[in-house]
């Protein structure tokens, strides 16, 4: 790493959108700098042993992908320093970028910067669900987990679109059991949705339950399996023992982008906007990619080729610095996203 350094391409965040970038733009031979916040590299996919739909592995835990990502990204040049948070990106006069950390007050010089920050899922805070997370019983995402609950039962928890399409997606395809709990009368979900739900209830086995809130998700003995999850009647006050396998939690999720505030606009839920097919944002010269982008698929495989995609986009730019595409960026914003 080298302090008042000119890199080509800085890349913030060390999870697979930004692993993938460093791939690609260090093997084209531009010098490369991932800063990452945490102590290690790798992102969310850290956080599972159990991985079955990146193409190419049958089955991968988080950590070993991470290394193989980790040793191909440095074996072409790329540098990976942890534990820097970036704080602040600030434009300079000549065109280039320079890039603040919350460590030691370190500053970096970028040609071009890719932004790869992420999101984090939105969790309930229970008693229970951290640990029951780390055993791999509470999950956030259904497409991830849903095949590990085949037969079994769940409770999902959450009333918008996700929560309702999910649970359908759960019901019809894996489970045995699916209880669905939402904290108030209405679902927030589109109607459609909700009808949905009504009509596939019975022939798969949806019991819906308004208005509770989980309470808490007790392990058992051996720690590794849930016991049962305490549910409570908003109404009532009365609580209930729920016996499942497994909790999905649909709480929404909170991109990793309030930092670049007054550098670059992001949309109400804090997701950067971009061309979806050149991962350019509306500021020449930054790419962004992977689950904090406008409309990303959340998943593995997408933000890895997000990452490809934003770092080719160097090429382009590296050749001519006035070639930004002005047809996909308009009146501060990305045409159409
Ligand atoms: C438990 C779990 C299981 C999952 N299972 C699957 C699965 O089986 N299949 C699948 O396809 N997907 C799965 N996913 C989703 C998948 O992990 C994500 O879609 C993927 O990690 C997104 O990659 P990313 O690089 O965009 O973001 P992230 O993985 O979130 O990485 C972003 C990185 O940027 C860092 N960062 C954030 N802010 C800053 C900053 N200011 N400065 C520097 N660094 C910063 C973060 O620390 C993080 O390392 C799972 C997610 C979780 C949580």
């Amino acid at each position: 790493m080298s302090e008042n350094q000119m890199y080509d391409v800085v890349i913030v965040g060390a999870g697979p959108a930004g692993l993938s970038a460093g791939l690609y733009a260090s093997r084209d031979g531009y010098k490369t700098l991932l800063l990452e916040k945490n102590g290690l590299p790798g992102g969310q996919i850290m956080l599972t042993e159990h991985i079955e739909n990146y193409p190419g592995y049958e089955k991968i835990g988080g950590f070993e992908l991470v290394e193989n990502f980790k040793t191909q990204a440095t074996k072409f040049g790329s540098e990976i320093v942890t534990n820097q948070g970036v704080t602040a990106i600030t434009p300079q006069s000549d065109g280039t970028f320079s890039v603040e950390t919350n460590n030691g007050e370190k500053k970096f010089s970028a040609r071009s910067i890719i932004l790869t920050p992420g999101s984090d899922y939105r969790q309930l805070g229970l008693p229970g669900e951290d640990q029951m997370r780390q055993a791999g019983r509470v999950s956030y995402c259904a497409t991830c987990d849903g095949a590990f609950y085949r037969d079994k039962e769940v409770l999902t928890i959450g009333g918008g679109n996700t929560a309702v399409e999910d649970t359908i997606y759960l019901a019809s395809r894996f489970t045995k059991k699916t209880t669905l709990i939402h904290r108030r009368r209405e679902f927030r979900a589109q109607k459609v949705l909700v009808d949905e739900l009504n009509a596939a209830a019975a022939e798969h086995n949806i019991d819906i339950k308004l208005p509770y809130v989980p309470v808490e998700i007790v392990a058992a003995e051996n720690g590794a399996d849930i016991d049962y999850v305490k549910i409570r009647n908003v109404e009532t006050d009365a609580v209930e023992q729920l016996k499942v396998d497994g909790v999905f939690v649909f709480a929404g999720m909170i991109p990793n982008t309030k930092w670049l505030t007054g550098f670059i606009e992001c949309d109400e839920g804090g997701y950067i906007p971009a061309d979806p097919g050149s991962m350019k944002t509306v500021v020449p010269g930054v790419f962004v990619a992977g689950d904090c982008r406008k409309n990303a698929a959340m998943q593995l495989a997408t933000a890895c080729s997000d990452g490809v995609v934003a770092a080719m986009g160097l090429r382009e730019f590296f050749r001519d610095l006035t070639s930004w595409n002005v047809s996909t960026c308009e009146n501060g914003g990305v045409k159409g996203y």
